[in-house]
């Protein structure tokens, strides 16, 4: 393997247990695509690879035996494996799992990997076969390519094929998932414990409306918890149909759940025109969105969503405020909310990060990049 001399920066995030590598710290280019051992002052630091991906150049692992890592990592989801209720997870996450540019999913039967760049691209045969020895009980799988190239986005990779559609637990919830067509599978695993919050407290009695909703995860759960009416809006169209499905595999009647193919923006004017509101509002943008009149982006945008929202917020109402933009802190992030709240007083009652399945790597908050605050109106 080739050998590495780093500099003091390099060697200093390392030691630190952050697992990206930053072209910053490789100044000049002296490394090249593929396997690495990175050495400081003559002493081996980390075993690594190097592959440019949307985040950094590359990644020290932890082990490159993928029957080791793999074993660790299912070990570490015994208690998802073995609840009966709940048979969608994450069974390997990255850099939290010791292994960067790498994501698995359970989906019932079937497995989910995610390629982040093309140098992990080329590892795949190996990792498959170990996968294959490491889970016997998965019957096929599939892949999404998350990096450049000319790649299809999504295929099947080996073993049976998956129903087009097919229905996944969580919680005792049903969920309709499709784990190949593009990027998006029907369900964002990493939500799991906000949505179990609104099955088992927070959404009893509570008219519901859920912004962003794409399937309309959020809202299935509230209403399974008891929700007294749910309102999901998303300007996709196919978001009606997939919402729709939703409820229906759970037995949930539609006449107390509706759906808006709106933008959110112009949702809030109308509601407060029709003077609707809401004991609880769900707000979970993705970080950057465009459409023909503007550009929204969470990190500059998201106060924006909350000073709409108080308008149609019952007195006392609550507020889901979620992103999963990485490069926003936490702490940023409660600026944001401040700022939409203005002079109107709030407390924070509950918060989630990304929860145990999502391994992350806890030298490094940026891998913990979920942020979900519950916020009461005083
Ligand atoms: N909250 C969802 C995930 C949201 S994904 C869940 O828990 O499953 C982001 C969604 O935002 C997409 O479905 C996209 O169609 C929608 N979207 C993006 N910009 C929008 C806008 N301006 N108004 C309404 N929906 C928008």
């Amino acid at each position: 393997m080739t050998k590495l001399t780093i500099n003091k920066y390099a060697a200093k995030k390392i030691v630190q247990g952050i697992a990206v590598l930053d072209a910053r710290d490789f100044p000049g280019n002296t490394y090249s695509e593929g396997f690495a051992e990175l050495y400081f002052d003559h002493q081996l630091l980390s075993q690594a690879y190097f592959s440019r991906q949307n985040k950094g150049i590359g990644w020290a692992v932890k082990s490159i035996d993928f029957i080791q890592l793999l074993t660790d990592a299912k070990n570490k989801r015994q208690s998802y494996a073995q609840d009966t209720a709940t048979t969608a997870y994450r069974v390997f996450n990255q850099d939290g799992d010791g292994f960067g540019g790498m994501s698995i999913d359970i989906y019932e039967d079937y497995a989910l990997f995610s390629w982040y760049n093309a140098f992990i691209y080329t590892l795949k045969n190996e990792i498959l076969t170990a996968f294959q020895i490491v889970f016997p009980e998965i019957l096929g799988a599939y892949e999404k390519v998350r990096f450049e190239s000319k790649l299809p986005i999504s295929s099947h990779i080996y073993g049976k094929m998956a129903p087009e559609k097919f229905i996944i637990l969580e919680n005792g919830v049903k969920y309709q998932v499709f784990l190949n067509d593009g990027l998006m599978t029907g369900i964002f695993l990493d939500q799991h414990e906000v949505r179990g919050t609104l099955l088992e407290h927070l959404a009893a009695g509570k008219d519901i409306l859920n912004l962003f909703s794409y399937t309309a995860a959020f809202s299935v759960a509230a209403a399974m918890g008891g929700a007294k009416s749910t309102t999901s809006v998303d300007l996709a169209k196919r978001s009606r149909e997939l919402s729709e499905a939703h409820f229906k595999v759970n037995g949930l009647a539609l006449d107390a759940h509706k759906f808006h193919i709106m933008d959110v923006f112009e949702y809030a004017k109308y509601a407060a025109r029709k003077k609707l509101s809401f004991d609880l509002i769900v707000i979970d943008p993705p970080s950057f969105a465009r459409n023909k009149k503007m550009t929204f982006s969470v990190a500059k945008d998201y106060h924006q969503l909350i000073a709409d929202a108080l308008p149609i917020l019952n007195r006392h109402g609550k507020i889901i405020a979620s992103t999963n933009h990485a490069r926003l802190s936490r702490a940023d992030f409660l600026d944001e909310l401040k700022k939409g709240f203005g002079t109107q007083k709030f407390d924070v009652i509950e918060t989630f990060h990304l929860p145990a399945d999502f391994a992350t790597n806890p030298s490094d908050p940026q891998s913990d990049y979920l942020k979900v605050f519950v916020l009461e109106v005083k």
